[in-house]
């Protein structure tokens, strides 16, 4: 079949989870068989959200193929199970850089360039990308930002053209926001209404709207919204607040989203989409009865987003395990030998955090210490097992300088230090390690238990790495590489194989971990910590 393709907008405010809309159509559409993929454009100049720190965008998100990504590309792996690639996100940035490349390139004979059709064709050009290989009968594109924002008219300018230009092979979602007015006890829709107008200002007549709402919207509300934004009635859908982002999928398919979506692009629906598995794991999820408490060290803990993939695979192997999960986030900053044993001591599990750069950095050492000496069960995630090394060398193998060059340029005791390619790299963007590398666990230990395979593939983000000088003398005292990277020996995971479960990672399994397919790493420490919970409550 020719590839359709999909654009989701959103109106009146931000954050109404466009993201999650996409991730949950495109889940059920994969249910129903079709071979889907969900991309982003971004408004912003940035090239990547690589730069940006966590306070500006949340987590970034890496991709496979080693791109620094918006984390909505994170819902869209977790809903669909199908990795995305840098081709899954586009900034204004990367579209101007490549046009201002042609430009010099003299591939534009001379014409003035302009955004239209300049910049529009190569928008066009980066939201076919993915449909021209022939690997996908569906693309869902998610338009950042809001209709009426500056940033976003070259955008929607390009959605109008290909709209034009696919026909039936194109439609438009547009996400607006229905507001509950307490005082006066009654959902507003003009906000709405002016949202489509906008959009229809610009040339573009959504197809399907769905209203994001705290209240369920009356049928004849909604009715009357259809009639005022032209919309047919049965594509005037809602999506109300749930508890849980993952029970958005099924919330949309019993308004027919799927059905609604075929149906406008002259496919007549077949049976129903196979969710079994996922309606099984919202039922793990609502039966849950007993919790797990697991504590996450960082430092930016006041941020929602900032450990996204971390909470969603915490809460994915929490629900596997038929347990609600207790997320209790301890800021690194505050955490001193004088409040340690006050703020972990009723933790089941302990995170401790990726993270650049020295600030909170003391606060993972006070922790690691604790637990490392109360046997709880812990797991860094790169900086996270980074200082799982420090804290090990300076307070088991007497190094008392022990670092990494990253905090410390100068330290006697290197053992985190930048490898060698690396050293001579200044400029700030896209320098680091980044997306999959092959990881070889050594057989018997935890982690390879953990995997049930000695051969694992797993994303990486950071600069710096264990120093191999130092990997005697940490397996004498009980610290083992049981991971390394076959071609260069690199280490990938270090543990503590006498103690309950104590395992560091430099890679990132949180951005593999989807809920068709939960990364076992993760299960493996929340069911440690289920069970050390268990322990302690005897
Ligand atoms: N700052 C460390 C490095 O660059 C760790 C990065 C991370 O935790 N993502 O190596």
């Amino acid at each position: 079949m020719e590839t359709k393709y999909i654009f989701v907008t959103g109106g009146v405010v931000s954050s109404l989870g466009k993201g999650i809309i996409s991730s949950s159509l495109a889940c059920l559409l994969k249910a129903r068989g079709y071979r889907v993929t969900i991309q982003k454009f971004d408004p912003y100049i940035n090239i990547d959200p690589g730069t940006l720190n966590p306070y500006e965008h949340g987590e970034c998100y890496v991709t496979v193929d080693g791109h620094e990504a918006d984390l909505d590309l994170g819902h869209y792996e977790r809903f669909t199970n199908v990795p995305t690639t840098r081709a899954n996100n586009v900034t204004t940035g990367r579209i101007y850089q490549s046009v201002i490349d042609k430009e010099r390139r003299g591939d534009y004979l001379g014409k003035t360039v302009q955004i239209v059709p300049h910049i529009t064709d190569e928008i066009k050009r980066n939201v076919k990308f993915l449909g021209n290989t022939g690997n996908f009968d569906f693309v869902i594109t998610e338009i950042g930002g809001t209709v009426g924002d500056i940033e976003s008219l070259p955008f929607l300018e390009s959605v109008r053209q290909l709209r034009w230009e696919l026909g039936d092979n194109a439609l438009c979602v547009h996400l607006t926001y229905v507001p509950y007015i307490r005082a006066a006890k009654e959902l507003k829709t003009k906000p709405t209404q002016h949202s489509v107008k906008q959009l229809q200002q610009v040339g573009i007549q959504p197809d399907i709207l769905v209203l994001r709402t705290e209240k369920d919207i009356p049928a004849d509300m909604r009715r009357k919204i259809a009639q005022f934004c032209n919309v047919a009635p049965d594509a005037v859908t809602q999506s109300v607040d749930v508890n849980s982002i993952y029970k958005v999928p099924l919330k949309m398919h019993e308004q027919h989203l799927d059905e609604i979506v075929l149906r406008k692009m002259g496919i007549e629906p077949k049976g129903e989409p196979r969710m079994e598995h996922w309606v099984d794991f919202i039922k793990r999820m609502d039966d849950a009865t007993e919790t797990v408490t697991i504590g996450l060290v960082g430092k930016y803990v006041e941020l929602q987003d900032a450990y996204k993939s971390i909470n969603e695979s915490l809460f994915q192997a929490a629900t596997y395990a038929d347990h609600k999960l207790n997320l209790v986030y301890i800021h690194s900053e505050k955490l001193t030998e004088e409040n340690v044993d006050e703020k972990l001591r009723g933790m089941d599990g302990v995170i401790i955090a990726p993270g650049f750069g020295q600030r909170g950095i003391d606060g993972k050492f006070v922790a690691l210490k604790y637990c490392r000496e109360h046997d709880i069960p812990t797991f860094g995630i790169c900086l996270g097992m980074q200082c799982m090394v420090i804290e090990f060398a300076r307070n088991v193998l007497g190094l008392p300088e022990a670092n990494s060059t990253e905090m410390n340029p100068n330290t006697p005791d290197n053992v985190i230090d930048l490898m060698e390619e690396q050293k001579s790299i200044s400029n700030m963007g896209g320098t680091m390690r980044l997306g999959s590398y092959d990881c070889e666990l050594q057989e018997g230990s935890k982690a390879a238990q953990a995997y049930g395979s000695t051969l694992v593939r797993e994303r990486h983000r950071h600069r710096f790495e264990f120093n191999n000088e130092y990997r005697d003398r940490f397996e004498q005292a009980g610290m083992k590489c049981v991971g390394q990277n076959p071609a260069t020996h690199l280490v990938e995971v270090v543990e503590i194989p006498e103690k309950r479960w104590f395992i560091g990672t430099q890679y990132h399994p949180e951005y593999s971990s989807t809920v068709p397919s939960p990364n076992p790493i993760f299960r493996s420490f929340v069911n440690a910590a289920i069970e050390y919970g268990r322990e302690r409550k005897k």
